[in-house]
């Protein structure tokens, strides 16, 4: 089975597996959405939900958020690893929010990856999520399975993304980011495993008979 042969089997397993996928982090509006998506580095969106409820009742837009001001912010999600970082990026990017773009989150990569701790897997999730544009935001999982999938040999998530971009239609791009997040955290862990023990790699490497080692990515 060649790339794109897999690449067919697994958009075809995925939606059988996940027909509906609604986006993992609570949020109220596409301001609150960004904020989710800045405080979900380095931590899980389970986390991110259990303190954000009450943060985005608190602040819920860029002009309350600058209210609510740095220290009352990290109150509200210093559970979260790097808080401290994430408070000071949320209010400063609420202050460019409001004094550059008229409080509304932008739709362009430039625009939001001038924000602070906006980096391009971020404004990603934004893209697609906010604007239902094509994207395919990278993190981690999305790239340890990719490369355990052999959709990619890239050592980084950018040959990753582009690889990724390449091998599926622009028309899936938001729902497959969604569906292998969601399939990588059911079933394939970053622990690592033997390739050998879920259908779909038995279903992609059907003359693989022995365990093998797989990355951890
Ligand atoms: S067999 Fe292993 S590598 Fe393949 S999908 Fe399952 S957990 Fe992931």
């Amino acid at each position: 089975m060649n790339k794109k042969e897999r690449a067919l089997l697994i958009t075809n397993r995925l939606e059988e597996f996940y027909p509906v996928v609604p986006i993992p982090l609570n949020h109220k509006n596409n301001f609150t959405l960004l904020v989710a998506v800045v405080l979900s580095a380095q931590t899980t969106d389970k986390k991110v939900n259990e303190v954000s409820k009450d943060f985005f009742e608190a602040a819920s837009n860029p002009l309350e958020m600058i209210e609510l001001g740095e220290n009352r912010i990290y109150k509200h999600i210093n559970k979260l690893g790097l808080s401290k970082t994430k408070a000071k990026n949320i209010y400063n990017l609420s202050i460019i929010l409001k004094e550059k773009f008229n409080s509304i989150v932008p739709n362009t990569y430039i625009d939001l990856e001038s924000l602070p701790g906006v980096g391009h897997k971020t404004a990603s999730v934004v893209m697609a999520q906010c604007f239902n544009i094509p994207a395919f935001p990278v993190d981690t999982h999305i790239h340890r399975l990719a490369q355990r999938w052999g959709l990619t040999n890239g050592l980084n998530v950018k040959q990753t993304e582009k690889d990724l971009k390449a091998l599926f239609p622009k028309t899936k791009w938001n729902k497959l980011h969604l569906q292998i997040i969601f399939y990588g955290r059911e079933f394939c862990s970053a622990r690592g495993c033997n390739g050998t023990i879920c259908i779909l790699c038995r279903e992609l490497y059907p003359k693989r008979k022995k365990p093998i080692i797989c990355k951890k990515a």
